[in-house]
């Protein structure tokens, strides 16, 4: 009797267990990395009135309720004006990439998505851009994906194509697939004064979810 109680209460734990694992094995399945870039003493590009690393956290945002509501897990990098090093250590910059880097190895997620914002000096330079790491045939697959949505949801006026890099390093050294969505360039003025509105923001996190979306739909079966 007694060891049929201990031997009840084995399983009983072991299925718990089960349970557990297959649950984080079904999130894990269906995780996406948001990565809003730059975040406290970094603040990316600076106009005289934008910050980057303002603009990339809200449309992260915005990003994560689309995916969210599209079924699902978003789990973010940062969701405050933070980066991710310990404050008032040497080298900032690399503890932040390499943390971004160990946290996207922690979550295995489907694919993670960095959200920046472009310059240029010729400040008639304009129009969302995706990179991929250039040896990445998954990476450049999702940008394509992104890059094509972008295109037509934002009506882009002269479209680019997504673009391969070999050089940024969450491209070279993250694992699984990952893409630097560009949103806009903050040197353009109309572009920038775009970027700050909920609108805008709220229709390029579409952009860039349908693109996600897009991509998984036809890797359903390889992934
Ligand atoms: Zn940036």
């Amino acid at each position: 009797m007694c060891m049929g109680v201990l031997l009840l209460a084995g399983v009983f734990m072991l299925s718990r267990e089960v349970v557990h694992v297959v649950a984080q094995n079904q999130k894990a399945a269906k995780t996406i990395v948001v990565d809003a870039g730059h975040g406290g003493d970094d603040p990316g590009m600076v106009t005289e009135t934008l910050r980057e690393k303002d603009l990339n956290l809200e449309i992260a945002k915005r990003l994560k309720n689309y995916l969210e509501k599209a079924g699902y897990y978003v789990e973010m990098t940062r969701t405050e004006d933070k980066g991710l090093y310990e404050p008032g250590s040497k080298n900032q910059k690399a503890q932040d990439m390499q943390n971004r880097v160990a946290f996207i190895g922690e979550k295995c997620p489907l694919l993670t998505v960095s959200i920046h914002q472009n310059s240029y000096p010729d400040s008639a330079v304009k129009g969302p851009q995706v990179f991929y790491y250039a040896d990445s045939v998954e990476g450049e697959k999702l940008a394509k994906c992104i890059q094509d949505c972008m295109n037509e949801k934002l009506q882009v006026e002269s479209p680019r194509q997504a673009k391969g890099n070999t050089t940024y390093y969450l491209l070279k050294k993250s694992p699984g697939t990952l893409n630097i969505v560009e949103c806009g360039f903050m040197t353009n003025p109309k572009e920038a004064e775009l970027l700050q509105k909920e609108e805008y923001q709220k229709k390029v996190a579409e952009a860039v979810g349908q693109g996600i979306q897009e991509y998984l739909s036809q890797n359903a079966n390889s992934l």
